[in-house]
Formats: structure tokens, C-alpha cells, sequence
């Protein structure tokens, strides 16, 4: 199987797809798949200094649409003889005594996966679309093939600019250059941002990033 049959099945589903095969296995498989849905501009356009309801509810059902991308990519694996264990598009579980990790970062899969990198604001920034975008993850011992999850043909991004913008809009103080602090960010939002989304999202970062982006 390779990344343009996956792409191929999902068709319109999901914006991208990457595979690759894991430096170390995880639940016993060998292989991830990385699924990335691009936001909407208009929607991310929304966000000033504080979320919109109009975001939270577009976060939510991207995140939705991804969970059910994955389920359905598990289950044309599963019919073609595979295992696969999806990792939920947006689920903190505490491991570790760490309350702010999912299962899998799936940050860290989709740069396996050739999709892009991390930026300043520990947001996955997407070699074609920028940070604008939700992930999903998909375990499997199905050898997707590794090459032509390698984006060579993106314009884009390449790396973090280090612009520092990122750094200057968060008002939880919670991005440094020195690195993220996802207590200071999320308490922020729990207190801030209650009464729009339930004080699980703020987007300000991703917004100022995808500012500077369409200026380069
Ligand atoms: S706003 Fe600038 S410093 Fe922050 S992540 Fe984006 S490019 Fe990097
Ligand atoms: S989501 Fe908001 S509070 Fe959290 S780091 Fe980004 S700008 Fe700061």
C-alpha cells in the first residue's frame, strides 16, 4: 500500500496524508499514518485577542472529521488484512502524571511522516498550509510505502522563522524562545476563555503565525 493509495481512499476527507516507518514500534506496529485536515481561513480569521464560538465549534468538528477519517482508514487496513490503532484527533489522557498529553503526540508523527515541523509556539506547522491545521494519527503494521510521504515538491514553510511573533501575542506568557509551558498556556484558557469553548482553545498563536505567512 502506499501514501497515494491511502490519499486515494480518503479522497476529499483529509487535506494530506504522510507514512512512515517508526524509529521504534508503538502497540506492537511499525508503521504511522499522519492525516491533516486544513481550517478554514475565514473561520481562523474570526480569532482577535480571544477564541470564537465560530472557532470552537469549527475545532471541534475538524477534530470530529479526523476521528472519523482514521476509523475509516482503519477499517479499509483492517479489511486488507491489517492491524491499526488510531490515536483520538484531540484527547488529553494523564500519563506520566503529565495532564496535557495525548496517547501520541501527534505532532511527533507527522514529522515522521514528512508533514512539516514544530514551531516556536509547539504548534505543527505544515510545509503547504502553516500551523492552520488539525491532525490525526493512525497506527498500523500495513508497510506503507516510506517514500512518498517525503515532501519534496511543497513552497512553503521550511522552518520557524523565529519571528517572534507567537512569542509577543500570547497573553498567558507561555511562549519563550527558551521553549512552550503548556500549564501557563492552559491555565490561561481555563480562566480566560470559559465562557468561548469551554476554556479548551485560544488560537491566537496560530493566528499571528499564519499572519507572517502570507506575507512571506
Ligand atoms: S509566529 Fe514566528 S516565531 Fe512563532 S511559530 Fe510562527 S514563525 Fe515561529
Ligand atoms: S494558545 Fe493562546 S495562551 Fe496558549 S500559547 Fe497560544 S496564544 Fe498563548
Amino acid at each position: 500500500m502506499t501514501v497515494n493509495d491511502i490519499k486515494r481512499f480518503l479522497d476529499f476527507r483529509v487535506s494530506d496524508v504522510g507514512a512512515a516507518r517508526l524509529p521504534e514500534p508503538f502497540m506492537g506496529l511499525g508503521y504511522v499514518i499522519s492525516l491533516c485536515i486544513k481550517l478554514s481561513d475565514s473561520v481562523v480569521d474570526t480569532i482577535t485577542d480571544k477564541p470564537t464560538h465560530t472557532y470552537f465549534h469549527h475545532y471541534r468538528s475538524v477534530n470530529r472529521a479526523l476521528d472519523d477519517a482514521s476509523q475509516l482508514l482503519g477499517m479499509y487496513l483492517q479489511k486488507n488484512g491489517y492491524n491499526f490503532f488510531p490515536v483520538a484527533a484531540s484527547q488529553s489522557v494523564n500519563i506520566d502524571g503529565n495532564p496535557f498529553r495525548g496517547v501520541y503526540s501527534h505532532k511527533q508523527a507527522a514529522v515522521y511522516c514528512g508533514l512539516g515541523f514544530v514551531g516556536l509556539n509547539n504548534l505543527f506547522i505544515h510545509t503547504e498550509f502553516g500551523p492552520r491545521v488539525r491532525l490525526a494519527t493512525v497506527f498500523t503494521d500495513c508497510p506503507v510505502t516510506e517514500r512518498q510521504a517525503i515532501k519534496t515538491d511543497k513552497k512553503g514553510y521550511t522552518a520557524c522563522s523565529e519571528c517572534g511573533r507567537c512569542i509577543a501575542a500570547c497573553p498567558a506568557q507561555a511562549i519563550t524562545p527558551e521553549g512552550f509551558d503548556p500549564k501557563a498556556c492552559s491555565d490561561y484558557m481555563k480562566k480566560e476563555f470559559q465562557l468561548i469553548g469551554r476554556g479548551s482553545v485560544c488560537g491566537i498563536c496560530m493566528k499571528v503565525c499564519s499572519d507572517r505567512a502570507k506575507q512571506s
